[in-house]
């Protein structure tokens, strides 16, 4: 497998200097790397700018309604655990309409990677201000600017018991296909924050900025203390954005808790047939 073969037609609409451009490459380059294709992998993802990835890679993909991308994923992981599954989502998607579905995702530790583009716009609707939009920032919906205070992203995750947890600028492609393979061999709730610029709507979180502000983690960092890890997740300020792996541990994954029958997709196990004609014929 290389990389024509997770080509497709359309070459991506972004805006030019978007970080989605960062992050389409990275992970062609870990699918091709990790030999990622469709009879192994799936792909869902939410709705916003991120969303467009399912027409420009050529693997099997869903495109879930707004914010209902995580649900999704974890039906198709219940269904088949052996398939290697993927969430391309937003801040505005994924936190947003979708933050119920991410919380409760987390806590039970399904087995999914989350790639959440962090760009803190909504960007496809042109430029709302998003769950991690800051304090006072001057968007569409904010002329005055921003009044409500923004999640930390990876602070959420932890806190609702996400077990591996990262966070990766979209520009540092090497860096992030490699985190995109750690990420999917870990068995359980993958997240990973995804520094992604918004050239066009978010002119503050620009790839300067980013160059600028951002260190890697030092190696020793202890990845499995979490009281460590929350207070890292924390830090953001000038040459203060930590990226790398912030935390990773082996729990009981949410598809090993259902699991009645060894080997067996547990839909198989569960599925029963009905017939709903009557339902409708009552009702109707
Ligand atoms: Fe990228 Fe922002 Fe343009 Fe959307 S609006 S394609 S997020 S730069
Ligand atoms: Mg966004």
């Amino acid at each position: 497998m290389n990389i024509n073969d997770l080509t497709t037609p359309h070459f991506p609409n972004w805006c030019p200097g978007c970080g989605n451009f960062g992050i389409w490459a990275a992970f062609k380059n870990a699918s091709v790397k990790s030999g990622w294709d469709n009879t192994n992998t799936v792909f869902v993802s939410g709705i916003g700018c991120h969303g467009h990835m399912i027409n420009f890679v050529k693997l099997t993909s869903f495109e879930g309604l707004h914010g209902r991308a995580i649900p999704v994923a974890e039906g198709i992981k219940m269904a088949n655990h052996k398939l290697n599954v993927f969430v391309f989502t937003g801040d505005g998607d994924c936190l947003g309409e979708g933050g119920n579905h991410f919380i409760h995702a987390a806590r039970r530790n399904h087995n999914l990677t989350i790639l959440l583009h962090n760009n803190n716009i909504y960007g496809l609707t042109t430029g709302q201000a998003s769950p991690t939009t800051k304090i006072g920032f001057k968007t569409k919906s904010t002329p005055e600017g921003n009044y409500d205070p923004p999640f930390k992203v990876l602070n959420l995750a932890l806190s609702a018991g996400a077990t591996f947890v990262a966070r990766v600028y979209a520009n540092d492609m090497a860096s992030l296909a490699d985190m995109m393979i750690k990420a999917n061999e870990h068995e359980g709730f993958s997240v990973i924050e995804i520094l992604q610029p918004c050239i066009t709507f978010n002119k503050e979180c620009s790839p300067a900025f980013f160059t600028e502000n951002i260190y890697q983690l030092p190696d020793n960092f202890d990845t499995t203390n979490l009281n460590e890890a929350l207070i890292k997740t924390l830090e953001w300020g000038e040459k203060q954005i930590p990226v790398g792996l912030f935390y990773k541990v082996d729990k009981p994954t949410a598809e090993q808790a259902f699991d009645r029958i060894k080997d067996q997709p547990l839909i198989e196990g569960i599925t029963q047939v009905r017939d709903v004609k009557k339902l409708f014929q009552k009702h109707y």
